[in-house]
């Protein structure tokens, strides 16, 4: 991946906030983010990235240097190195923005005539570190908020549990579970108050079923962006 050499020093963001609009999703393990974000692609028209599901496909990748270091981070409920997570992020935003049929919308910007294209996106578990936040925003595009699903831990097992029966994921598993607990109160929970501070939080009670927690979702998202971004 070329673009990890050349995030390391880059100082202004890629996109701009006026094209790419990006919210980003937090919550625990099993709080239920990718359940709603699958309903948000449905029925409002973001594009969906998870952090997770992009490291799990690079892992996959034949070939690819970072396979072993991902899987080995993953299993043990780390934080993957940020550089990895955002180049990966950054590709896909760039593929789904050129992709011709993506959800995106076109504007034509009166200086240049050229066409701009608009893209709404959810980035799922990220920002996960303080690290990334910052390089993010500043190498890649600054997010309009965070969605913060808020769910207690008991609830999040079981539902993780009764995941793993059929999700054949390495880290449904009760030991790796534990692990990405710890990493999620130590290294995530000040992400989420670094945002707080800045009053950049949505925070939903993600205990509840998903239909409800996405009424709360839509109602939250429409106060925050309005303006024709939820359409
Ligand atoms: P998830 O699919 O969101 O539950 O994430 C599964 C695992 O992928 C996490 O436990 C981490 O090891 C890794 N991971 C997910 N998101 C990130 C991220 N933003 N930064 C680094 N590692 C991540």
């Amino acid at each position: 991946m070329s673009t990890i050499d050349n995030l390391k020093d880059r100082k202004t963001p890629v996109f701009s906030p006026e094209d790419v609009t990006v919210v980003f999703v937090l919550g625990g393990p099993g709080a239920g983010k990718g359940t709603q974000c699958e309903r948000l692609v449905a029925r409002h028209g973001f594009a969906h990235l998870s952090a997770g599901d992009l490291l799990r496909a690079e892992q996959s990748r034949p070939n690819s240097q970072f396979g072993d270091l991902i899987r080995d981070h993953i299993r043990n409920g780390l934080i993957v190195p940020m550089e990895v997570t955002i180049a990966l992020l950054e590709a896909s935003m760039r593929q789904i923005l050129d992709e011709p049929t993506a959800v995106t919308s076109t504007s034509t910007s009166t200086q240049t005539g050229d066409k701009k294209k608009k893209g709404k996106f959810l980035i799922d578990g990220f920002p996960r570190k303080l690290d990334q936040a910052i390089k993010f925003e500043e190498a890649v595009v600054p997010a309009q908020f965070v969605l913060f699903y808020d769910c207690p831990e008991a609830e999040m097992e079981r539902r993780l549990l009764e995941r793993g029966k059929t999700s054949g994921r390495e880290d449904d598993n009760a030991e790796s579970i534990r692990k990405r607990f710890r990493t999620f109160i130590e290294t995530s929970m000040p992400v989420v108050d670094y945002f707080e501070k800045q009053d950049r939080v949505v925070k939903i009670d993600a205990t509840p079923a998903p239909d409800q927690v996405f009424e709360a979702t839509e109602k939250e998202l429409e106060k925050r962006l309005g303006g024709g971004k939820l359409a």
